[in-house]
């Protein structure tokens, strides 16, 4: 099966088969990640030669696949045509398909427009991987997200109303100390607006060779430790008022919070007040991470 470039795909599409639809990323300037910056440059796969890589995995693995992830970074990016006749072409291939899910950005979702979006539903598209990171502008501006709390906003309400499942990650500590506050609360305000199917937690973990990095070895930004992530962590969930699976799934967390809210929001909050007792030498430590 042909790949270029690193293979990144959310945890929860752990056993899913991948065919990759694009390479890297188009919008690649993120400050706090370094899974494209490397290269490859982002580039759109041929429809044809992905449909043969489908037909490769159906020799391979049977018909019997039940999810599927399109790897790369924003395959939302595609033209919406091509992203329709994979969709089908996929479940034509794999009848008993469940689930087909992609990474997308909001500014990439925002440019289908309501239209763009149910085609896609119709076409089997289920879910949608969304980097939303924080709902708070300043915050999205400082780490050249490429979009705004507006326009993440309309994003994810059209992308819903369309009919395809939400998955959105929020990146804990991605304000620094000048911004917790901000961030749980404009984040929260967000995710009031949206009720997504999913909210993902991440907690901030610098990356090599990345601007964020940069920022923290000058001073200029301030990582939060292991207490103040939690007290930031039950801000937001304090201030959550919709239905949603909260879900803490990755390496990077201090503490796994797993349920949908707002029925276990009260655990959720006494599972961090006991985490909030520990002393900070328990959790794992602070390190750059190098993928
Ligand atoms: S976080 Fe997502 S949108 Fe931003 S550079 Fe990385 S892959 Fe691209």
């Amino acid at each position: 099966m042909r790949y270029e470039g690193p293979i990144y795909r959310p945890p929860s599409e752990a056993n899913s088969l991948l065919i990759q639809a694009t390479i890297g990323c188009p919008h690649n300037r993120c400050t706090f990640c370094m899974v494209y910056k490397n290269g490859p440059k982002f580039k759109i796969r041929d429809v044809a030669e992905i449909k043969q890589d489908i037909l490769q995995a159906r020799d391979e693995y049977g018909s019997k696949v039940s999810t599927l992830f399109f790897p790369a970074g924003n395959t939302i990016a595609m033209k919406t045509d091509d992203l329709c006749e994979i969709c089908r072409y996929a479940r034509q291939i794999f009848p008993d398909l469940e689930r087909i899910t992609i990474y997308a950005s909001s500014q990439y979702i925002h440019q289908k427009r309501p239209t763009g979006l149910t085609r896609l539903a119709e076409a089997g598209l289920s879910r949608l991987h969304v980097g939303l990171e924080s709902g708070d502008d300043v915050i999205l501006k400082r780490i050249k997200k490429g979009t705004t709390s507006r326009q993440q906003v309309e994003s994810g309400q059209w992308a819903m109303a369309a009919g395809l499942e939400l998955s959105l990650y929020v990146i804990l500590g991605i304000g620094g100390r000048e911004r917790s506050k901000e961030h749980a609360v404009e984040t929260a305000n967000f995710l009031n607006a949206i009720a997504p199917d999913f909210i993902r937690l991440r907690t901030l973990l610098p990356k090599i060779n990345t601007p964020l990095l940069k920022d923290i070895q000058e001073g200029s930004f301030k990582l939060l430790g292991p207490h103040e992530v939690l007290t930031e962590t039950a801000l937001l969930i304090n201030k959550i008022k919709v239905s949603s699976c909260l879900t803490s799934d990755h390496y990077t967390n201090y503490i796994n919070l797993e349920g949908k809210l707002p029925e276990k929001k009260a655990i959720f909050l006494e599972q961090i007040e006991a985490a909030l007792k520990k002393e900070e030498v328990f959790f794992r430590p602070v390190y750059i991470g190098e993928q």
